[in-house]
């Protein structure tokens, strides 16, 4: 359970967002303290460099003596434990100083000394006080040409600064780090809550139930998109399963009439004890049924392969009217024997790339088609035109005609309008026919309604035979 918890997500993002905060802040913080810290030691540079400043002036108007009793003026008026003054000769040797009782430990620093006199600048240190571990800032200073100031002021401002400085940053700290954690899972919990929602939904699918859908906010966020691009997936996905569901339905449909007329020719067979002509007849019989079994499996095949790009296509230069014209005169007599009137108009010498045998099959599949759905006494009518760089063939029939809701739905395989189930057929043709001429570059169509007969329009990319 605790492994699983360091594994998601939300823990890594509250742990980023609390990091990234707290580091953030603790920035802020120094940042805030060091300006501080600074502005208060400029402040007190500046205190300490005014009163070097009064003693150069007292020792310029009242000499040396004057100034030993500025010092102790000063350090009586601003307090003794607060400030103190020596003035010392460049050796190190004191020459007066404010009372000391406090500050007796310390000490002139020869190191200041030696800088001084090598920079004639003014030299500051910060040091702690021995016995009262208190800091305290020290100025050594020319306030005359052989007179040193030694001063220094407690830092007691300084320090409370920092010890109330140390007290807020780290409260301020533990609730930063507390309410980022905690504001940071909130936020992070909310919105993988929403991607939570996707996975249960995902679970709960099976193939029973397809129909459950995340539902989206509205905020047209990256989550909402992805609830989109979801829910449209198993709209896919549902019309996927719900046409491989009919295909096999459709499948069994059509394998189980053959199937069991082989049966009832061997049952026959069996229990008759009939001469040796009706056994040839029989076997004839079952022998047809088989073809027509394998012609389907054949068919469904081709069909596979040719979608998945596959199968047996040699592509040719192929003139398009000679082959329809011969197709029209391979099924005139079908139609004849129907007294179906069968008409032809096709252009000349249209060229396109083909191969040659599927496109008759797929062109076939129509005309054959056009003729069965075709009560006696009516028409097949065929044109063949150009227009704008592709072939336009239509077989027109006066036919039974097929409702709206099943123009794209003859192309599935399998598929057969009920009304259309008493001629014999398997429901693959059209969708052999589509594929095939969809492997060309061109396609299939449909316009038509019951009673009025159909048109099914074939498009075919031309080939251009102009010599260049
Ligand atoms: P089959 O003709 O073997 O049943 P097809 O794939 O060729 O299979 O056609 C699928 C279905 O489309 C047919 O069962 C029929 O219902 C419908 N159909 C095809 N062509 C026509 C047409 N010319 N007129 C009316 N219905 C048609």
């Amino acid at each position: 359970m605790k492994h699983k918890i360091f594994n998601t997500i939300a823990f890594r993002l509250t742990l980023w967002f609390t990091g990234i905060f707290t580091i953030c802040s603790g920035f802020v913080f120094l940042l805030f303290y060091y300006l501080a810290t600074q502005t208060l030691q400029n402040q007190i540079d500046r205190e300490l460099t005014d009163q070097a400043s009064k003693f150069t002036a007292i020792i310029r108007t009242n000499g040396l003596m004057g100034a030993r009793q500025l010092a102790v003026l000063e350090a009586q008026a601003a307090g003794e434990k607060l400030i103190f003054f020596r003035i010392v000769y460049p050796t190190g040797e004191v020459f007066a100083s404010s009372r000391m009782s406090y500050w007796k430990n310390v000490h002139v620093s020869q190191a200041a000394l030696q800088k001084l006199s090598l920079q004639k600048l003014n030299i500051f240190e910060t040091i702690e006080v021995p016995s009262t571990r208190q800091k305290a800032r020290i100025l050594y200073s020319y306030v005359a040409a052989n007179a040193i100031l030694q001063t220094g002021i407690a830092m007691d401002v300084y320090s409370k600064f920092m010890s109330a400085f140390k007290l807020v940053f780290i409260s301020a700290m533990g609730f930063i780090v507390l309410f980022s954690a905690v504001s940071g899972w909130l936020l992070v919990r909310e919105t993988l809550s929403r991607v939570e929602t996707i996975t249960r939904t995902a679970q709960n699918i099976s193939g029973s139930n397809l129909e459950a859908r995340v539902q989206g906010t509205g905020n047209k966020d990256e989550l909402d998109h992805l609830v989109i691009t979801f829910n449209s997936m198993l709209d896919r996905i549902e019309e996927l399963v719900k046409s491989i569901r009919e295909m096999s339905d459709n499948i069994a449909h059509d394998l189980k009439s053959p199937v069991t007329r082989i049966r009832g020719f061997a049952e026959l067979a069996l229990v008759h004890e009939e001469g040796l002509e009706d056994y040839r007849h029989m076997a004839a019989n079952t022998i047809e049924e088989s073809d027509r079994l394998l012609d389907m499996i054949n068919t469904m095949l081709m069909i596979s392969k040719t979608e998945s790009g596959e199968g047996d296509f040699t592509f040719d230069t192929v003139n398009l009217t000679d082959m329809i014209k011969g197709a029209c005169d391979l099924f005139s007599p079908l139609a004849e024997d129907k007294r179906i009137s069968f008409a032809n108009e096709i252009a000349d010498d249209i060229f396109v790339d083909a191969d040659v045998r599927m496109l008759q099959r797929a062109f076939s599949n129509l005309l054959d088609n056009a003729i069965k759905y075709t009560p006696k006494d009516g028409m097949v009518r065929i044109t063949a035109i150009l227009e704008n760089q592709t072939a336009v063939i239509r077989v027109a029939d006066t036919g039974i005609g097929i409702l709206p809701e099943y123009h794209e739905k003859i192309f599935e395989r399998f598929f057969r309008v009920e009304s259309s189930r008493t001629s014999s057929g398997t429901g693959l043709g059209l969708s052999l026919a589509r594929t095939i001429v969809r492997r060309h570059k061109g396609d299939i169509r449909v316009s038509s309604h019951p009673d009025t007969g159909s048109v099914f329009e074939m498009r075919l990319p031309i080939r251009n035979l102009k010599i260049i």
